[in-house]
């Protein structure tokens, strides 16, 4: 059985396709945290102290109360309990972008 995967080159184009911004901010309520930044409440745990952080130059984020952080990719795979591949689907579902696989020799 033939086993494929998602190419680094379709992954890198799903996250430019993506916002970190737009994508978190799909999610919980954003607002700014100055410098570029946004805050908002962490969906990963019960926050009432507005924990997490989107920093959109770097396209990443991070919660100051659950130490949890990462790309888009991440952000989706914990807020919509998916596999990595699951959530480079879903993300590039949402950018309206068909992906290409390759074989793994
Ligand atoms: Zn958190």
């Amino acid at each position: 059985m033939t086993r494929m995967r998602i190419p680094d080159r379709e992954i890198a184009k799903v996250c430019n396709l993506n916002p970190i911004g737009s994508i978190v901010g799909s999610t919980v309520d954003l607002s700014d945290a100055g410098g570029g930044n946004l805050k908002g409440l962490c969906p990963l745990h019960d926050d009432d102290s507005w924990s997490l952080r989107v920093v959109p130059l770097l396209g990443c984020w991070y919660c100051f109360a659950c130490a949890e952080g990462g790309d888009v990719i991440t952000f989706t795979r914990k807020t919509r309990n998916l596999t990595y591949s699951q959530a480079v689907e879903f993300l590039a579902a949402h950018a309206g972008i068909a992906l290409t696989y390759e074989e793994i020799n």
